[in-house]
């Protein structure tokens, strides 16, 4: 066996590990009311303290593992939240937060909104609510991981 594929084999259950205690999520609003960006921010305080599962927040999506997405998409923000996604280094994975950003929510139908993010970027775990609680987000992220895992 080549020794580049015998070391990846070997190292494959460590960087999954390591990816799986340490995921670094970036934030992006692709057209939301800030509710549900208010909640996250919540949610990264001591008081809910996402940090204990080891979730840092990253401002650049070259350094991120979970795209963690808020409101729906609008035409102006497609391209933009396309561009972060392609950024993001493989493996890779999106949290929709919220109900807008689900399935375009209390948006659906409005002239510039084309509806949920997975119109334009795949989404691995959907948080709903209205806006979402801390308590759903870290729910949300705490399955994710599992799926990581
Ligand atoms: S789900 Fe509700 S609170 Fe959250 S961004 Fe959409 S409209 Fe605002």
């Amino acid at each position: 066996m080549n020794i580049e594929v015998a070391l990846r084999e070997l190292l494959h259950p460590i960087v999954r590990w390591a990816r799986r205690k340490s995921p670094w999520v970036l934030h992006y609003n692709s057209g939301g009311c800030n509710g549900c960006d208010i909640e996250i921010l919540d949610t990264l305080t001591p008081r809910y303290d996402v940090e204990r599962l080891g979730i840092l927040k990253e401002a650049s999506p070259r350094h991120a593992d979970i795209l963690l997405c808020t409101g729906p998409v609008t035409r102006q923000s497609r391209d933009r939240l396309r561009l972060i996604y392609d950024q993001m280094p493989e493996p890779k994975w999106v949290a929709a937060v919220g109900s807008c950003c689900c399935s375009g929510g209390v948006f659906q139908g409005a002239y510039n909104v084309l509806g949920g993010v997975d119109h334009v970027v795949p989404v691995d775990m959907y948080i709903p609510g209205c806006p979402c609680r801390p308590e759903a987000i870290i729910d949300g992220l705490a399955r994710l991981l599992e799926l990581i895992q």
